[in-house]
């Protein structure tokens, strides 16, 4: 047997990858696994999704502590220990990597700790001169930062990422962070929770425009109300750096801008990881975007390749990169794959309060010329979020004239919990009576869901 041939190859061992291997060996029994990262466990473990959530949860609690009064609580100091919260992160975070690292060496797997190029449609070099070849192959080298051609932007040192702002150890005196996305946006409101001074200078007219301007909205609000210095609807024109401070030069409303602070945070997106890949080795294909093209069940234009997680796209979430990984390595095997989902079904933003979106919202089915209705609540009229004092937000329900559930779009505190009743409703082809007719307990946040579904029952003439 050829010790350098696999049924089965993953490069990259991230969220995608990790559930492609998992899968794949399943059925098959030689699942290579190569990566070439100095940390295994893959972005959303080591860099991502979990230490932004482990720092953002501790502000979020400081924030309640520091407006302690508001419930009637005596706290006379509250501040955050720079040093304990990065220990806390780092501590939580390696609980959960040794757990993926765990899998990845275990002897189900050959890992291999290089990084890979193709050399041949089905065939690899590692970065030590091996070469590899398997039957199937998948790609998960998920993404990198951007760096947009911002004048001074690449050339300057010391601009941070979100890796240097998930790993710090103090408290910045003062930031700029570049961008409205969602990272951005998360760790804008993390910063300035902390107690660094924050600017966030964004180009649209609101911050994360992936949601509707109401949900953004509501974030701009509380973001100015806690003192974060936003700026909406401008043009970066320059950055550069002296010994003490970054400068950011923008324009706004045709007024010159010039921002200064002791910190830069270039938060203004990531692209997918491709570039040394030599991926026309391989006769495969990108999409304009930069992720690779991919068909249905990820497979790329070359048959015996498949592609999953960031570095395919659409979107960069983590339960996607994972279902993708979980479907194409079923598929490279000619097992029965679920359909494909909408991969943008489901969305949290962990901001506080959180957006959380499930199905359609209003500008697709607009899009889609569908004939819907639709109702809202407000987060301040309602016993629940009024004795927590968590009043900004609203929730919102889709559906269309015979009452089916099409999308759910809730602004508020753990809306991100909130949102799962409507991603199970969609996917049950749930109607709005449906919804009524099950029991909701008094008095909690999740309640709040029937009362825009109430008013679309009464609008409807549907009996409950
Ligand atoms: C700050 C931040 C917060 C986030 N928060 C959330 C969140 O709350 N919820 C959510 O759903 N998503 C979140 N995301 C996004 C999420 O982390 C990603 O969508 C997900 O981790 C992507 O997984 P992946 O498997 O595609 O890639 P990755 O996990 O990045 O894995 C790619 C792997 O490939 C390896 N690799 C790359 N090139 C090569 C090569 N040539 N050879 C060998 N190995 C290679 C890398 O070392 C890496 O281990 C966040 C992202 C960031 C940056």
């Amino acid at each position: 047997m050829n010790p350098n041939h696999f049924d089965y190859l993953v490069i990259g061992g991230g969220s995608a990858g990790y559930a492609a291997a998992r899968t794949a060996r399943e059925v098959v029994d030689r699942v290579a696994i190569v990566d070439g990262s100095e940390h295994l466990g893959g972005l959303c473990i080591l860099k991502g999704c979990m230490p932004s959530k482990t720092l953002i949860y501790s502000a979020e609690v400081l924030h309640h502590a520091k407006q302690g009064s508001l419930l009637g609580l005596n706290i006379p100091e509250a501040n955050v220990d720079m040093k304990l919260l990065h220990q806390r992160k780092v501590d939580t975070i390696k609980e959960f990597a040794d757990y993926r690292v765990e899998g990845l060496e275990s002897d189900r797997f050959t890992l291999f700790r290089n990084r890979a190029e193709f050399t041949r449609p089905t065939s690899i070099r590692l970065d030590d001169g091996r070469e590899l070849t398997a039957d199937k192959i998948m790609i998960s080298t998920g993404s990198i930062v951007q760096v947009p051609p911002i004048p001074g932007l690449a050339d300057l040192e010391g601009v941070w990422t979100s890796d240097d702002v998930l790993d710090l150890d103090f408290l910045p005196e003062s930031v700029i962070v570049l961008g409205g996305g969602i990272v951005a946006s998360e760790l804008t409101q993390f910063l300035n929770r902390v107690g660094s001074k924050v600017t966030q200078i964004q180009r649209n007219e609101h911050i994360l425009r992936e949601v509707s301007p109401e949900a953004s909205t509501v974030i701009e609000n509380v973001f100015r109300n806690e003192g974060v210095e936003l700026h909406t609807g401008t043009k970066i024109l320059s950055i550069s750096r002296t010994d003490e401070c970054f400068e950011v030069t923008f324009e706004k409303d045709e007024k010159f801008i010039i921002k200064t602070a002791k910190h830069l945070f270039n938060a203004l997106g990531r692209i997918p990881n491709t570039q040394s890949l030599n991926l026309e080795a391989a006769g495969i294909q990108l999409q304009e975007t930069g992720h690779i093209k991919t068909g249905p069940f990820n497979q790329t234009d070359n048959p015996n390749v498949y592609a999953a997680g960031d570095v395919a796209g659409p979107v960069e979430i983590v339960h996607v990169a994972i279902v993708q990984g979980e479907a194409a390595a079923k598929h490279a095997s000619g097992r029965k794959v679920r359909e494909p989902s909408d991969w943008d079904f489901l969305g949290v933003i962990f901001t506080d309060p959180q957006i959380a979106l499930a199905g359609k919202n209003e500008a697709t089915l607009k899009a889609e010329g569908v004939d819907f209705v639709s109702a809202d609540y407000p987060w301040d009229d309602h016993g629940k979020s009024i004795l927590m004092e968590a009043k900004h937000g609203y929730v919102r329900v889709f559906a269309d004239r015979t009452g089916k559930i099409l999308g759910g779009e809730i602004v508020g505190k753990d809306a991100g919990e909130l949102i799962h009743a409507f991603s199970v409703a969609i996917s049950l082809n749930a109607s709005v009576v449906d919804l009524l007719n099950a029991p909701w307990y008094h008095p909690t946040l999740s309640e709040m869901i029937t009362y825009p579904l109430e008013e679309i029952a009464e609008e409807l003439g549907l009996e409950f």
